[in-house]
Order: C-alpha cells, then sequence, then structure tokens
C-alpha cells in the first residue's frame, strides 16, 4: 500500500494524490497548478495508463483542472464525484479549456512574428467532453460503495462548495484494513447556503488540507458587516465596488447576501449589481438544480416566488459586449468579475478602470495564492501591471477572510479531531507557514505529522 503526492506538497494547487493499494491505482483529485506553482511541464509523474479510478473531492480548478491533461494522455478508467460537483467540473472544465485556447493563441500569434515555436493549448474542448464521458458511477454522502475487490469508498460532506466531500477509503490488502480519508478542501463554518463540513471519519491515515493553518477568521456576522460598511463607504464616495470572485460558491453567496441586504433595505439606492462572469452565472443556475445540497435555512428560500439569486438592480452580462458597457460606470455599480485571484479574466477590465480611482474599491474575499495579481495587491503593491501598463493601486483595499469558502486554523483542527488518532497525517494544499504552523499544532496533541514533498512515496 503506498501513497504518492503529484500536487499541493509544498504549495497550494495541483491537488493530486496516488493510491496504490489492494491491486489497484486511484488518483484523489487531478487539479491544476496556478499562480506561483503553475509549470510547463505536462508529466504527472506516475504511468496515467494503469490507473484505474478517479475520485474528485470538488470542481475547483485546482483539485479538478489537470484531468482533461490526464485523458489526452490516455487515461481510460472510471471517474467519480458526487452530482453537483459532475455538473460544476463540466462548465468548470470547459471554461478552462477556452481560456487555455485563447492563450495559447494569443502568445502564438507573438511568436509567430518572432519566428519560434507556437504553444499548444494544454487541453481544448474535445479533450473536455471525452473527460466528462469518463465519468462513472455518481457518489452520494454517508453512502459507501464498493469501488472494487478489497475497496470501499465514503463520501461526505465538506461543506466547501456545492457537493464538496472529503473521500474515505477502506482498504483490505493482504489482510492489512486500512483507514484513509482525503479532506478535499474543508469548508468554513456558519455559512449561508451551505451545511457545515461534517467532521472526519475514523482514520489511521489522514490527508488533509493546511491553506488556514495558522490564522482564524473573523465571523462571518463581523465579515458581512465590513462588507455592508465597505460598500456604503465607496457609494459615499461616488465609486464602485469592484469583487474578484470565484464563480463557484462565492458568487452565489455574495448574490445571497447582496439579496438580503436588498430586501432590508440596507443597499445604497440605484445600486447596480453586475455578475459578470459567464462561468458564475451557468453556476448559479446549477445550484438552483440541487436545493437538497444546501442548508435546510437557504433551501427554504427557493419556494414558489422567491429566489434568493435576484434582486432590483442585478444584471447577469453573459457576453463580453454587455461587460464592456460597465466600462462606462462611474458610481454606485457593485461588480462581481472573475478570477477570483485576478489572474485573468474579465475583472482585469474592471481593475483597469477602478484600481487608479480612490473613491473606488476592491473587495477581495477569497484566497489570493502567492504570485497572484490578487495576493500582489492585498501585500500592498502600489502599482500593478494591467494590458502592458503600470496602473496605481489607489481604490480602497478590503481583504474579508470570513467569507473565505475554507475553514480557518479552528476548523481544521475541529474537522479532524473526527478521526480520532491517526498512525499518520499528511498535511498538503497549504504555504510552508501554515502548513508549518498547522503541524505544530497537531504535534503537540501527539499526531505524527509529515509534510510530504512533491512526487514523495511514502508506504502506508
Ligand atoms: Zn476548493
Amino acid at each position: 500500500m503506498d501513497l504518492s503526492f503529484h500536487g499541493a506538497a509544498g504549495g497550494v494547487t495541483g491537488s493530486c494524490y496516488l493510491l496504490e493499494a489492494a491491486g489497484t491505482r486511484i488518483l484523489i483529485d487531478c487539479g491544476l497548478f496556478q499562480g506561483a506553482d503553475a509549470t510547463e511541464s505536462h508529466d504527472f509523474g506516475f504511468d496515467l495508463r494503469s490507473i484505474e479510478y478517479v475520485l474528485i473531492t470538488h470542481a475547483h480548478l485546482d483539485h479538478c483542472g489537470r484531468l482533461p491533461l490526464l485523458v489526452k494522455q490516455g487515461f481510460r478508467g472510471e471517474i467519480i464525484l458526487t452530482p453537483p460537483t459532475r455538473a460544476l467540473m463540466g462548465i468548470v472544465l470547459a471554461d478552462a479549456a477556452s481560456l487555455q485556447v485563447e492563450e495559447s493563441e494569443r502568445i502564438g500569434r507573438h511568436r509567430r512574428r518572432e519566428g519560434k515555436p507556437v504553444p499548444v493549448a494544454t487541453y481544448d474542448l474535445p479533450d473536455v467532453f471525452e473527460t466528462m464521458e469518463l465519468v462513472g458511477r455518481l457518489a452520494h454522502y454517508q453512502q459507501p460503495f464498493e469501488l472494487c475487490p478489497g475497496v470501499r469508498v465514503t463520501f461526505g460532506d465538506a461543506g466547501h462548495i456545492l457537493g464538496s466531500a472529503w473521500i474515505l477509503l477502506e482498504i483490505e490488502e493482504n489482510g492489512v484494513q486500512r483507514r484513509i480519508v482525503f479532506s478535499g478542501d474543508v469548508g468554513n463554518r456558519d455559512r449561508p447556503l451551505l451545511n457545515p463540513p461534517t467532521p472526519a471519519p475514523p482514520a489511521d491515515v489522514v490527508i488533509m488540507e493546511s491553506t488556514y493553518g495558522e490564522r482564524n477568521h473573523k465571523t462571518f456576522d463581523a465579515s458581512v458587516q465590513e462588507f455592508k460598511e465597505a460598500i456604503l463607504q465607496t457609494a459615499q464616495r461616488g465609486g464602485n465596488v469592484v469583487i474578484p470572485t470565484f464563480a463557484l460558491e462565492r458568487a452565489q453567496e455574495l448574490l445571497f447576501l447582496l439579496h438580503e441586504m436588498s430586501e432590508a433595505d440596507e443597499l445604497p439606492r440605484h445600486t447596480r449589481v453586475f455578475l459578470d462572469s459567464p462561468l458564475a452565472i451557468t453556476a448559479t443556475e446549477i445550484f438552483r438544480r440541487f436545493p437538497e445540497y444546501l442548508s435546510p435555512d437557504a433551501r427554504k428560500q427557493f419556494g414558489p416566488g422567491s429566489d434568493p439569486f435576484t434582486l432590483p438592480g442585478l444584471r447577469f452580462t453573459r457576453d463580453s459586449a454587455q461587460s464592456r458597457e460597465i466600462n462606462a460606470i462611474s458610481s454606485g455599480a457593485i461588480i462581481l468579475a472573475g478570477s477570483g485571484m485576478a489572474t485573468g479574466g474579465r475583472v482585469l477590465h474592471h481593475l483597469k478602470y477602478n484600481l487608479w480611482r480612490p473613491e473606488s474599491s476592491v473587495i477581495f474575499v477569497g484566497f489570493a495564492a502567492l504570485g497572484t495579481l490578487a495576493r500582489r495587491i492585498i501585500d500592498g503593491a502600489q502599482y500593478v501591471r494591467l494590458f502592458g501598463e503600470d496602473v496605481q493601486v489607489a481604490a480602497h483595499i478590503s481583504t474579508i477572510n470570513g467569507f473565505s469558502a475554507h475553514a480557518d486554523r479552528d476548523g481544521l483542527l475541529g474537522w479532524y479531531r473526527g478521526s480520532g488518532s491517526p498512525r499518520t497525517t499528511f498535511l498538503v494544499h497549504g504555504e510552508d507557514s501554515s502548513r508549518n504552523a498547522l503541524a505544530t499544532a497537531l504535534e503537540q496533541q501527539g499526531a505524527h505529522v509529515e509534510k510530504p514533498l512533491l512526487l514523495q512515496r511514502f508506504p502506508l
């Protein structure tokens, strides 16, 4: 029984773990490297043709974004995930493929002029369609099933995004039994749409994320207050609010929150809200299809004649001409646009039109990895490079971590407690300072902690 690490080991992105046990080879997640972790290498570091199963914890790109590459390189096994993850992953991968094709064409034009070799997109839409065809069984929370002889699998609610899961594998190999749990991304408690994460099941081996291993978030209520103040102050200054938004979950949570503010008459008059992300718009439709995956409170709001994702003054701007029209608005707009870490997408245009204006504000509501534009702005850059120009950062910058889809330190420790006293705990998916801090906390509780490096392999 062996476990090896092929991503999110010494970084936050690219989650991908290979479990070799009971005569089979199982991949848990197959995420894309992003930001400072990004690499041009397409080598997974294992023989992918012999992989029989891929289990996907959730539809974020850093957990599923290399799947089409895996398929393109020859994987023909079965992909297993929850029903909402299947729906969301389809649109996330299609979006990623389109961006890659656009990007490689853009770079290609430059290189062609210089007579240099032209890059090829990592994968394209046909690769994504082929990937979706390999989706086999669907997993439902707390319903164990036999993956193959000797391996039972249970998905549990991770409370991170719609359909997100932790995954327990119960393995029997030559009379040895092991319970191995992969946390995926553990959700934050007290969020408006989802249930809190179900604690880890008892396990011998835990593979846990450590994104916020060194700090706790402000409470959700305090964060909502901060959010309201940032919006009101921006309105008073006569500027716009730009919110770099992850298309899954965060966009819907913000709509939900803005809907509540609007119902309570707390939004400034004449506020216009733009959901300027085709991906987020489609994801919002998918949320409506899976009310049973929402918290009981959120579910109640989807009654006849009521929809918590609507409010007066809200526009969904799907096509790019509608998006460009927003550039002409100088005040009273709240613009939700991707990408969440401002590494690309329409939010770059809105930053170009608002970042240099002291009356506007930019509100960051999620994790920003090292090396991303969001992180540079959060860390206090005076100028940032946008579309080949230096743009001054004069807008008000707020970071509201209480909206994070990730558990904070106490949340991670709380989730972990359910595992009992595992023999080994592997910490992944965290920058060094976070991972080290969480490792120290766990070691103080007597845990044996490993901090695996990329491609490191461990017998279990
Ligand atoms: Zn995630």
